[in-house]
């Protein structure tokens, strides 16, 4: 049976670091802050903003949530980001993702200040860490690099397949393990047989959003195997892209879901607005 690897406590821990920093800048005059922007009223990302928001008071930051309404034009969207740029109490700027169909979202990415890019999606941003100098790293796979290390997994010199490319996991990941020198493959829904590459990973990332897609006989015995995948089944649970039950077989160290890499996630964008505010302040 595989090492379980407790995202939840290593967010708890992560975050306690962060709280006990802005705990420090604040005692230096300078609260870090955050604004997240949401357009409409998508359930899903409503409960992804509150949970953005409450994360900041808890390790004390600042944060703001900004609503707007679903006919909101591209343009009242653009003017609100760019009173943003300017407004010092504000380092990061997020816009909570999927936008109504009328908005060209990388119009609105585009437009974010690339020093308060806290989601690290402008196009500055992804080409910093392409050259692997990046001031912020994109939440997801930063929390995956963060859950390795907390776990003691060595990258330098290991087969990585990374399965997914968009441009939000699976690509930065990539470069992420690359940075860090792993020996990195990237599978897709064109790969010709995804398992012979699978079963050739010493650490495994899957970002598919396909329930259950990776099986025991995918993974190479003692694999570390990390579980992006965030699906929800019909009977309303929450499941992963690993079959969890045969993985952790086979597997020497894998992730849950829930309880994996999700909880890394909002705590690597307060990282972020941490590292945008000292930026911002020349602290360090
Ligand atoms: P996207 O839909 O943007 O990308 C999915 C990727 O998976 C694509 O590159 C696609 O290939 C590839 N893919 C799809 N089907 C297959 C297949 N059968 N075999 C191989 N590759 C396949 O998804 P995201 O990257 O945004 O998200 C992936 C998952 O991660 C989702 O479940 C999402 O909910 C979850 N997620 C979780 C987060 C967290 O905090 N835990 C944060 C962000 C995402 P192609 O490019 O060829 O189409």
């Amino acid at each position: 049976m595989a090492f379980i690897i407790d995202g939840k406590r290593i967010a708890a821990e992560t975050r306690a670091e962060i709280a006990a920093e802005v705990a420090e800048q604040k005692a230096k005059g300078v609260t870090p802050g955050l604004a997240v922007i949401i357009v409409g009223e998508n359930p899903a990302s409503q409960v992804y903003v509150r949970n953005k928001h409450r994360a900041c008071g808890e390790v004390g930051m600042y944060s703001e949530v900004i609503e707007m309404p679903a006919d909101t034009a591209e343009d009242a969207l653009l003017a609100r980001i760019s009173e943003l740029n300017a407004d010092g109490r504000i380092d990061g700027i997020l816009v909570q993702l999927p936008l109504p169909a009328h908005i060209n979202e990388e119009r609105v990415i585009n437009a974010i200040a690339p020093d308060k890019d806290v989601d690290a999606f402008h196009p500055v941003n992804t080409g910093k860490i392409m050259i692997g100098n990046p001031d912020f790293l994109p939440c997801t796979p930063a929390g995956v690099m963060v859950m390795l290390e907390k776990s003691g997994i060595e990258i330098s010199g290991k087969k990585c397949v990374v399965v997914g490319r968009s441009n939000i996991v699976g690509k930065p990941m990539a470069m992420l393990l690359l940075g860090a020198n792993g020996t990195v493959t990237v599978c897709h829904s064109r790969t010709k047989d995804l398992a012979a590459h699978t079963r050739e990973a010493d650490i495994l990332v899957v970002a598919i959003g396909r329930a259950d897609f990776i099986t025991g006989d995918m993974v190479k015995e003692g694999a570390v195997v990390i579980d992006v995948g965030m699906n929800r089944r019909e009977d309303g649970k929450l499941t992963g892209d690993v079959d969890f039950a045969s993985t952790s077989e086979r597997a020497g160290a894998i992730t849950p879901v829930p309880g994996g890499v999700g909880p890394m996630t909002i705590t690597m964008l307060l990282r972020n607005t941490l590292t945008a505010s000292k930026l911002h302040h020349g602290l360090s």
